[in-house]
């Protein structure tokens, strides 16, 4: 008994780094995930971007088209002045050439805020596209990792199945089989060392009586706070 009880301990420790590497394996696809997120957002930014430009520069075109026809017409209107006979006439022409300067002015000043605008675009283009580069190198080079990570975590799974089959022999099924049961329903962790006279995962405190028990190796003694076989560490 007490032999089987003490070999628990072997058993529980290759069961912690399977449990480990299981748990690096689970949260590898998440991390590709969060690369290829980061690298659609950039792409995503990057189109926004473009289409941004796109528009910007077509109305800034039209504005400077419309600009050009303003100015036309005022050069026109200018020639005619000379030509007037009445100083009504001449008024009246003055005012529209006026109301046409009034609207060149907005104009070129909306054209000049559209020009500062693609400029600004202009620039995140730029950053947008060092932060894709950076996100698919991320990406290709985080992936490669992963894989080899993967590879290494499987090879050393099947390692540790074989180091627990044989952390397994001679353990009597009296033992082993609570322990397996403690281990399926309290979240792959059936053993737990004492740590200052209290249970090390869920620092239930013990007292001397049990602690004693423990040690003792007479009997399997589970901790009465988490349900797990209690053990004492050397
Ligand atoms: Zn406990």
């Amino acid at each position: 008994m007490k032999e089987d009880i003490r070999a628990l301990l072997g058993l529980h420790v290759v069961d912690l780094r399977i449990l480990d590497a299981r748990k690096d394996l689970d949260a590898i696809p998440a991390e590709i995930e969060s690369l290829q997120k980061s690298l659609s957002d950039t792409q995503t930014e990057a189109e926004q971007n473009a289409e941004s430009i796109k528009s910007m520069t077509i109305a800034r075109d039209k504005d400077e088209l419309e600009l050009k026809s303003i100015s036309d017409e005022t050069g026109k209107l200018n020639g005619q002045l000379v030509a007037v006979k009445t100083n009504e006439q001449y008024a009246a022409l003055e005012r529209e050439i006026e109301h046409l300067y009034g609207k060149s002015s907005d104009m070129e000043e909306k054209i000049l805020l559209s020009m500062e605008a693609l400029e600004h675009l202009d620039e995140e283009r730029g950053t947008l596209e060092k932060e894709l580069r950076r996100a698919e190198e991320a990406l290709r080079t985080g992936r490669a990792d992963c894989e080899q990570s993967m590879v290494e975590l499987k090879s050393d799974l099947a390692i540790l199945e074989d180091e627990r089959k044989r952390a397994q022999i001679g353990i009597e099924p009296a033992i082993l089989r609570p322990y397996e049961s403690i281990r399926s329903r309290a979240g792959g962790i059936a053993v737990s060392r004492i740590e200052r006279d209290a249970c090390e995962i869920c620092y239930r405190a013990l007292p001397a009586q049990r602690i004693i028990e423990v040690r003792k190796l007479d009997s399997l003694v589970t901790c009465e706070g988490c349900g797990r076989i209690l053990l004492w560490a050397e």
